[in-house]
């Protein structure tokens, strides 16, 4: 095993050691910079982009919210009751919806088209087609916001690829396909990112929290910034989220030492060539593929199966990720066992060589991912901490997403690296419980408090 994880270290140069992680950190660094900066912004991968929320929860938000979640594993409509008074409590209705590929692919009138009957079909379900309620967005995207309610979807990414939506504000997309059914009305107050959601639905329940992460499908963070940095906006009073969309890191060349010929390989096999290579390295919709990738090199150099790969095998996206979990088993003896029936699910007939060689794969790659994410969430601890002038910070991450969820050793990877890397920071992390639909909701309710105050 030490000696696999030699072979694959010179061959592919996949376990990052505390300097090179280090550096990385005060180059992403250097990225939030050039993003936030008006001069360097047009040119910059990282895009830093001003999210309009302006302010955590305080707790005295209230309302009933539809909120609709889109870009992660699952598309969701939800109905979102936010109780204030101090209860912070919050009861919701969901419903999740497929959206077929051919409509993920297809059109972009198409797909608003389904979004508005997959929201049809939650009211009615509900009975409430009749009221006019307002509803938050949750689109887990890059998008150039103008205001609150004004979304430019800058690219799609992930495995969305619905033609002619790029370039075009999405609230106004939605609100014509709406129109167009004419059997319901909703007032569309706000639209956000996963990460804002995180980060919100997470402040409610503490004032610290003011990160937000995912690491699932894709994967981002944002934060809150000081305005006067945020180069890009009129002002200097106060903070604002950025939205570093931190996946596209690399977008421009200045990865190309840590990748490696595996990372190349997914990058040219996916629906955005060129684009959110730092994501590629990283999240659930690339982790399975990366190992895939791997055991084929490594059975055609014969130091796996016996030099022999099976058609299953062969086959892109045969991996999923979701085995990567099972195979990281905290059980070993579970893990290797998992590793077995996956691999005889491929048609492979691996000796007890191969399962722990596959497992051993499996953990360089996931290890890889949790300490490249620890590098970029590094770099923003020091940007909120430098922002407050504070010896030591004390703040809180929100964090969703399915890899961070569901694999059993990254979150206690990326907690334990963020910690090496920034040791004068206390942090803590909290899992965002339905974050992107819930954070949707209280969003809008935070926009209504505010819109009250201004009324009065
Ligand atoms: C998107 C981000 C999103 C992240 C996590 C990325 O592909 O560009 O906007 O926050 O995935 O869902
Ligand atoms: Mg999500």
């Amino acid at each position: 095993s030490w000696l696999l994880g030699q072979q694959l270290n010179s061959g592919h140069h996949l376990q990052l050691s505390d300097q090179t992680l280090m550096d990385l950190s005060l180059r992403f660094r250097r990225e939030m910079d050039k993003g936030l900066c008006r001069d360097t912004n047009p040119t910059a991968a990282v895009k830093m982009l001003p999210t309009f929320v302006r302010s955590t929860p305080d707790g005295t938000e209230q309302g009933e919210f539809l909120a609709l979640d889109l870009g992660g594993s699952n598309f969701r409509v939800l109905l979102v009751r936010v109780m204030g008074n101090g209860e912070q409590k919050v009861e919701m209705e969901n419903e999740i919806y497929a959206i077929p590929e051919h409509v993920m692919r297809g059109s972009g009138s198409e797909f608003f088209d389904h979004i508005a009957e997959c929201l049809a079909n939650f009211l009615d379900k509900l009975g409430i087609k009749d009221k006019k309620l307002p509803l938050g967005f949750t689109f887990s995207f890059p998008c150039l916001q103008t205001k609150l309610d004004e979304s430019v979807l800058v690219s799609w990414t992930k495995g969305f690829k619905s033609s002619g939506v790029e370039g075009k504000d999405v609230v106004s997309l939605l609100r014509k396909s709406i129109k167009k059914r004419g059997d319901f009305d909703i007032d569309i107050v706000a639209v956000i990112n996963d990460t804002v959601g995180a980060m919100m639905t997470c402040g409610y329940d503490d004032q610290h929290c003011e990160i937000g992460l995912i690491v699932g499908t894709g994967t981002n963070a944002c934060y809150m910034e000081q305005m006067r940095n945020l180069e890009l906006q009129d002002g200097d009073e106060g903070r604002m989220c950025v939205n570093t969309e931190w996946g596209a890191f690399g977008d421009d060349g200045a990865l190309e030492d840590l990748r490696t010929d595996i990372d190349r390989e997914i990058d040219a096999g996916s629906l955005n060539p060129g684009k959110q290579l730092f994501e590629k390295m990283i999240s659930g919709m690339y982790m399975g593929e990366l190992v895939r990738l791997i055991l084929v090199k490594m059975a055609k150099e014969k130091l796996l199966f016996q030099g022999k790969a099976t058609a299953e095998l062969l086959t892109t996206g045969s991996f999923k990720t979701t085995y990567v979990y099972a195979i990281e088993n905290e059980k070993n003896e579970e893990g290797l066992a998992a590793a077995e029936n996956v691999l005889q699910g491929l048609g492979l007939d691996p000796a007890v060589e191969d399962c722990i060689a596959t497992q051993r794969v499996c953990q360089i790659v996931s290890t890889r991912a949790a300490h490249l994410c620890a590098a970029t969430l590094a770099a923003v601890l020091r940007q909120v901490r430098d922002n407050k002038a504070a010896e030591k910070l004390r703040t809180t991450i929100g964090v969703d997403g399915s890899v961070y969820k569901n694999h059993p050793q990254f979150s206690r990877r990326l907690h334990k690296m963020v910690r090496r890397l920034v040791p004068d920071c206390d942090v803590r992390f909290l899992l965002s419980q339905d974050g992107s639909a819930k954070g949707a909701a209280m969003v809008t309710a935070v926009a209504y408090r505010l819109a009250a105050q201004h009324a009065e």
